[in-house]
């Protein structure tokens, strides 16, 4: 999906867009993460406070950035929506921040690639809703304050661990997103189909959900090429199991959810590294690809489903990894 042509990816937002839950309950599972926020977004109403700052973080496409749209939507407030790497400067933030009305949320995504100096001007918007700038150099150097109306900064992040602890510590909620469940997964294929006005079969939808690894995005964008797959050969009739798996081969999904570059991380730490263990930069480059990626997108699928272990040495590749591709499996010594 990396490589997807720009109009492809227009088009796909705009249908990620129309899918997204807009309140609560229409957010499928995450049950305890919605029932703690549930519990903190009434507390917050019936204070007529704004809600604590809100931390999310777990792998992309779990529903961070519709779970914040979410958030605000229940308190009934506007959000604005930026992201770290789009905050060049400090102006960028004041002219966000300027935006805000009391209560709003500010969302920003990949929060933990924030500029330094962005940064560090969030943390006196967030604990008391000010900011301080400074204009002018030496002696013409001078001070504006600027309060703020309080607010909710919802920060998403793929990598909790590279937020400094300084903007940590100021969520005052911190969410896990977690892999969602094949059950789960099926509701959300279930309710696209709904949106798209097209029919699915049960076993078809309970495929997709299996091998979307535990990923709504996921489970969206298979059920989309599916749905395309049954509009040629299906002449757009019900969505049946058996185009549902022609598709999902030509997709190279495998039947535990595994893509090619999944498998290719797998099957190059068998086949140079005799399974590992193997340092992660180290698989990163045999694969010209950007340790982040492999980090942050496909190691937590491979460790959550037991393909790999991390060890303080590096990676290693466990049996089941060894089975799912197919190779004999040497116990050590
Ligand atoms: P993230 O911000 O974590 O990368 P998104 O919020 O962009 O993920 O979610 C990706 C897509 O998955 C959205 O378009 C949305 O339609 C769908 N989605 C995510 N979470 C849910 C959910 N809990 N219920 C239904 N659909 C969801």
């Amino acid at each position: 999906n990396r490589d997807q042509a720009p109009q492809q990816q227009a088009d796909e937002e705009a249908f990620d867009l129309s899918l997204r839950p807009q309140f609560l309950g229409e957010y499928i599972g995450q049950s305890e993460l919605k029932a703690e926020l549930s519990v903190y977004i009434q507390a917050a109403q019936s204070r007529e406070e704004s809600l604590d700052h809100v931390l999310l973080y777990g792998p992309p496409g779990l529903g961070k950035t519709t779970l914040a749209k979410v958030i605000a939507n229940e308190m009934q407030v506007n959000m604005q929506s930026t992201s770290g790497p789009a905050i060049e400067k400090t102006g960028d933030l004041l002219a966000l921040l300027n935006e805000l009305e009391a209560g709003d949320v500010l969302f920003i995504d990949e929060i933990h690639r924030l500029p330094r100096s962005v940064e560090e001007m969030l943390y006196s918007a967030m604990e008391d809703f000010y900011v301080d700038i400074i204009i002018g150099q030496d002696e013409g150097a001078r001070a504006l304050h600027f309060p703020l109306p309080p607010f909710t900064l919802i920060g998403a992040t793929t990598r909790p661990g590279a937020l400094s602890s300084p903007l940590r510590h100021r969520f005052g909620i911190m969410e896990h997103m977690r892999y969602y469940q094949v059950e789960e997964l099926e509701e959300i294929v279930k309710r696209s189909s709904q949106v798209f006005d097209s029919e699915i079969a049960s076993p078809a939808s309970h495929e997709i959900a299996l091998r979307s690894r535990g990923t709504p995005r996921i489970a969206n964008r298979l059920f989309r090429r599916v749905r395309d797959f049954a509009q040629v050969y299906r002449d757009n009739h019900m969505i049946d199991l058996d185009i549902t798996r022609q598709a999902l081969t030509v997709l190279q999904v495998d039947e535990k959810g595994l893509d090619q570059l999944d498998r290719k991380i797998l099957d190059t730490m068998i086949k140079f590294y005799q399974g590992g263990p193997v340092g992660l930069t180290t698989i990163a480059a045999n694969l010209s690809e950007e340790a982040t990626t492999i980090e942050d997108m496909y190691e937590p699928y491979l460790i959550q489903q037991g393909f790999i272990q991390r060890t303080p040495r590096g990676r290693v590749v466990t049996a089941l990894a060894y089975q799912h591709l197919g190779y004999p499996y040497q116990e050590d010594e």
